[in-house]
């Protein structure tokens, strides 16, 4: 079907949206009856009052997924019949995928387009992927001497809390559910509090593929909450969070104040964008900077938020970058030919908006947008944002802003450009454009980051880790490697007789 032509604002009024969390295999209140509203920022108005967990729910969820770990239903499964399920569950999700796609739109105001192409096909493939690995993937035996024998094998972890943020409500569900549900374990997930539609809607779906009530279980509420509740549990075992450094370092306190829980951390970024005077094709590199921090608005991880340009080149560049950046603008994210939507809430409009005033005060040159947009839609829009002459120690150029906004830096040689890329606390993604490859291995050695894109930005694929050095996080997700967060290695050591 030609998604342009479907009226999304009349599907979005027929919408059923869900109201309940879902805990033991079937949707309920919270025990305490306490509700949150939902937000939507495409307008500003409540569209659904959701279930408010607290530590109560939480319980009730990790009495549940350790049951169903204990008793083997969902673990002790052939690992192909784990597959047959987890893929029942992802057709499941492509014959809801509009239904999906508009609760993303709804909740956190991405464009529907990018909802329904990226967000709900991800997702699908994610599922898909780890559905068809799990059968494929074998244990090791140890070169030991010959009157024994050593199996080093993976196990399931137990119960493991996701707790996700709300850029990418589904994917980011996904990344963690897929692998971890696929390995065997049982699963409690808390969505953020701006954006539990998609996941409440999703653990529905699970239970109709077949996943046995208990296995995954989805606790709505806010962070300090449900979410401090999961971090702080004696009987979960694994945490995989994604979210901002801040909340990813109390997640390691938690488990330190507890059972110490293994924790993943996928976190902030602050990612270096880097043009080299001998960039083969201007053209192209001026769209992906363009992408790199337009893209979902800006509210992504790994955005390209820092644009590091060879001074010999700013000229022609810069005119280049700009032509991109003028046809930019926020629309109706329920327009199919929107490509910027709205900003999560009210509230993060406004830091948004904050960190420009903060760019204009440490003497940053506006070059374009800065401005709220579409107030009169009631909803939290911010224009593409581009700030010239941007120095490396100002506030714009290292903290994350997780908002429209570019700061563009100039460097005179490469390693002074490697100096400004690294200097930040974050590690998660660079980028540099060369024409030398020379140039491009000595700077993706170099640069700090868990993802180096030559030549290109955002590039992705399931067969490649996602995740960050220094204080963007430990352990990554996607690919086999995500495996490693969600599986212990046990070794089981057989003497043969002598
Ligand atoms: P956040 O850290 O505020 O929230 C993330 C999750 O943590 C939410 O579910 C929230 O309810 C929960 N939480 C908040 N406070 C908590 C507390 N005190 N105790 C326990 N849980 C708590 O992040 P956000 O604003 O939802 O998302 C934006 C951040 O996520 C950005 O920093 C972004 O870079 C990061 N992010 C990282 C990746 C990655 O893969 N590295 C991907 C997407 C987003």
């Amino acid at each position: 079907m030609n998604t342009m032509r479907i009226d999304w604002h009349a599907k979005a009024r027929d919408l059923a949206l869900p109201r309940q969390a879902f805990i033991d295999g079937r949707y309920v209140d919270a025990i305490s009856g306490a509700t949150m509203p939902c937000i939507s920022p495409i307008d500003g108005r409540i569209i659904a009052t959701v279930a408010s967990c607290d530590s109560a729910d939480v319980d009730a969820a990790v009495r549940s997924a350790r049951s169903a770990f204990e008793d083997g239903r969902w673990r002790n499964q052939n690992p192909a019949e784990r597959k047959r399920v987890l893929l029942a569950v992802a057709d499941q999700m492509e014959a809801h995928a509009e239904e999906l796609a508009l609760m993303e739109t709804l909740d956190m105001g991405k464009p529907i387009s990018d909802a329904l192409s990226i967000d709900v096909a991800s997702s699908i493939a994610t599922l898909r992927w780890f559905a068809e690995c799990i059968d494929k993937v074998y244990d090791e035996i140890a070169p030991t001497p010959q009157n024994s024998l050593a199996l080093i094998t993976r196990e399931p972890v137990g119960v493991v809390g996701a707790v996700v943020p709300w850029n990418f409500p589904l994917m980011m569900a996904m990344w963690k559910l897929a692998p971890a549900l696929a390995a065997g374990n049982s699963v409690i997930l808390k969505p953020a509090e701006q954006s539990p539609l998609s996941a409440l809607r999703l653990a529905g779906l699970f239970a109709e593929g077949g996943l046995p009530g208990g296995v995954l279980n989805v606790v709505p509420g806010l962070g300090p909450t449900a979410g401090k509740a999961i971090g702080l549990h004696m009987d979960i075992d694994a945490v995989g969070f994604t979210g901002s450094t801040e909340v990813g370092r109390l997640f390691l306190q938690y488990s330190g104040q507890s059972n110490m829980k293994r924790v993943g951390l996928e976190c902030g970024g602050k990612s270096p964008h880097i043009i080299h005077a001998d960039c083969p094709d201007l053209d192209r590199a001026a769209q992906a900077a363009n992408s790199a921090i337009f893209f979902n608005q800006g509210e992504i991880c790994n955005a390209g938020s820092r644009l590091l340009v060879d001074r010999r080149i700013a000229e022609p560049f810069m005119e280049k970058l700009m032509q991109v950046a003028r046809t930019k603008a926020a629309g109706d994210p329920l327009d199919p030919a929107t490509s910027i939507g709205a900003l999560v809430e009210e509230r993060h409009m406004q830091r948004v908006l904050d960190y420009i005033q903060i760019g204009k005060g440490e003497g940053a040159k506006l070059l374009l947008g800065g401005q709220r947009t579409r107030s009169n839609s009631g909803g939290f829009y911010v224009e593409p944002t581009i700030f010239d002459a941007v120095t490396p120690r100002m506030t714009i150029a290292q903290e994350e802003i997780f908002g429209p906004v570019l700061s563009v830096l100039y460097f005179d040689t490469p390693e002074q450009a490697l100096q400004i890329a690294n200097d930040t606390m974050y590690g998660l993604a660079a980028a540099v454009w060369t024409g030398s490859i020379d140039t491009a291995i000595r700077s993706s050695r170099a640069l700090r980051a868990g993802m180096v894109y030559v030549n290109c930005y955002d590039v992705d694929d399931l067969t490649v880790p996602f995740g960050g050095f220094k204080q963007s996080g430990m352990g990554r997700d996607k690919s086999l490697h995500a495996l490693e967060k969600y599986t212990e290695l046990k070794t089981t050591w057989i003497a043969l007789s002598p």
